[in-house]
């Protein structure tokens, strides 16, 4: 099996990206499970912090936004007032692969190198294939970090925010969560209306919600706090607006915007669950964390030094996650070693395209060369139609019969 371009990863990426390959009718091929990060790694009743408009999945025709699937099945849709439900994305992603991807192959890559003029990988159900091009959108499952000394305790004990999609199996425990982003306010607010006996602990002095959203603006504020697809606000306007000015800034700049822009703060709906519901230990840092008589113990301390022990039957980390390309398993260490990055995030052209030569990557992989957009699904588009006139041009190629000398290599 052949292709001119191999795409690794069925999330929103890989699947806008496939989308716009099958209608320009490029050779390609698409492997990975479709919607995966979302239907097995983000807690069950969680809503999406994106507002609908910007949820849509990219396909060039724009044949199904999310407000038509909505319409189509009868669900409660408005682009910035309604909140729109994973249960409700996760169907939506699945149509669209349908509809968009159904050539998906919905197996994992388990290596990949670079072979001949092009790539070689192996299947985890056995297949190699060889590729002209690869588009790793591989998303952010690979880079979950849990911070010493949490990553120490037995997995009985402890576990990442992406372990835990069912959250039956804590009804009636007590749970810790760490972290003061999204992720943590969200798992801890559906834990509690769980009934689960539920600790949020967080650096942070405050939690931070966003704001809700205003049937009617005045014209300051649509001017002060324009609408985009990562939030009201000039910056992040511009951030969505222009991804490719944003390349072009140096490298240390276009770091400390993604590291700074859009800090942790749980979607406004998340207020009411949380807020006066859930207890939460704020402004304290973390000093230990052991097992001790079955129950995970967590020392604390506070501001003001003052010690603070807490107790749990589990502890959950929602300590985020690193890009770090090392830890892309899949990637042949030669080709690994060959591929320029900067703080472990591979550096990438103006095409999305790395060191490596044919080997592409987008998604959340690629927030530090084209922005903050590049976290949310909403930049799918954008990345979709950079990529497509430079693997448009991979069928020129192989065409001119350059695809034989990695043909030959597979022996065929
Ligand atoms: C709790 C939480 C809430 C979020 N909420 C929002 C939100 O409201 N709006 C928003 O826009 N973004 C949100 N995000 C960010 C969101 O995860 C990303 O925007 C989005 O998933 C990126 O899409 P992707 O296609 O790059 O990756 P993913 O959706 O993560 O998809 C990755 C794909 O790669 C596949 N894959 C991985 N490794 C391999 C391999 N070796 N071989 C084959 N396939 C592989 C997976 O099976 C999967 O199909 C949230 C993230 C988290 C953690």
């Amino acid at each position: 099996m052949d292709a001119d371009v191999a795409i690794v990863g069925a999330g929103p990426y890989g699947l806008a990206l496939a989308a716009c390959l099958r209608a320009a009718g490029v050779d390609h091929q698409i492997f990975g499970r479709p919607m995966d990060m979302w239907q097995r790694h983000m807690p069950e009743g969680m809503l999406l912090k994106s507002d609908a408009f910007a949820s849509s999945l990219y396909d060039p025709g724009n044949d199904l936004p999310l407000s038509r699937f909505c319409k189509e099945r009868s669900i409660e849709y408005h682009d910035d007032l309604i909140p729109v439900r994973l249960q409700t994305f996760v169907e939506y992603g699945l149509t669209f692969k349908d509809r968009f991807a159904p050539h998906l192959e919905e197996t994992i890559v388990d290596s990949l190198r670079q072979e001949g003029a092009g790539f070689a990988f192996n299947l985890a159900n056995g297949t190699r294939v060889l590729a002209r091009r690869v588009v790793a959108a591989t998303g952010i499952g690979h880079f979950r970090y849990v911070p010493p000394p949490l990553n120490r305790l037995p997995a009985e004990f402890a576990s990442h925010s992406y372990d835990h999609h069912d959250l039956s199996p804590f009804e009636g425990r007590r749970v810790a969560v760490i972290g003061g982003g999204a992720s943590a306010i969200d798992l801890a607010g559906l834990l509690q209306q769980r009934g689960c006996d539920v600790q949020l602990i967080c650096r942070r002095e405050k939690l931070r919600f966003a704001s809700p959203p205003q049937i009617r603006r005045s014209l300051w504020q649509r001017i002060r706090y324009p609408r985009s697809g990562i939030g009201p606000g000039l910056r992040s306007r511009l951030y969505t607006d222009a991804p490719l000015l944003f390349h072009l800034m140096p490298e240390a700049l276009r770091q400390h915007i993604v590291s700074r822009h859009l800090g942790p703060a749980a979607g406004w709906p998340m207020r009411d669950k949380v807020v006066g519901r859930v207890a939460v230990t704020n402004g304290c840092e973390l000093q230990a964390a052991s097992i001790t008589d079955g129950c995970v113990g967590l020392e604390l301390r506070n501001r003001t030094g003052e010690a603070i022990s807490v107790r749990a039957d589990h502890l959950i980390a929602a300590t985020g996650y690193r890009v770090d390309i090392r830890r892309l398993s899949y990637l042949d260490k030669s080709l690994l070693l060959r591929l320029a990055h900067a703080t472990h995030a591979p550096v990438l052209s103006r095409h999305f395209e790395s060191s490596v030569k044919g080997l592409f990557f987008t998604g959340p992989i690629a927030a530090n060369s084209f922005g903050p957009m590049m976290r949310f699904a909403f930049g799918a588009s954008f990345a979709s139609r950079c990529l497509l006139p430079i693997l448009s041009r991979s069928v020129a190629y192989r065409s001119s019969g350059a695809m034989a000398a990695v043909d030959g290599q597979a022996g065929k």
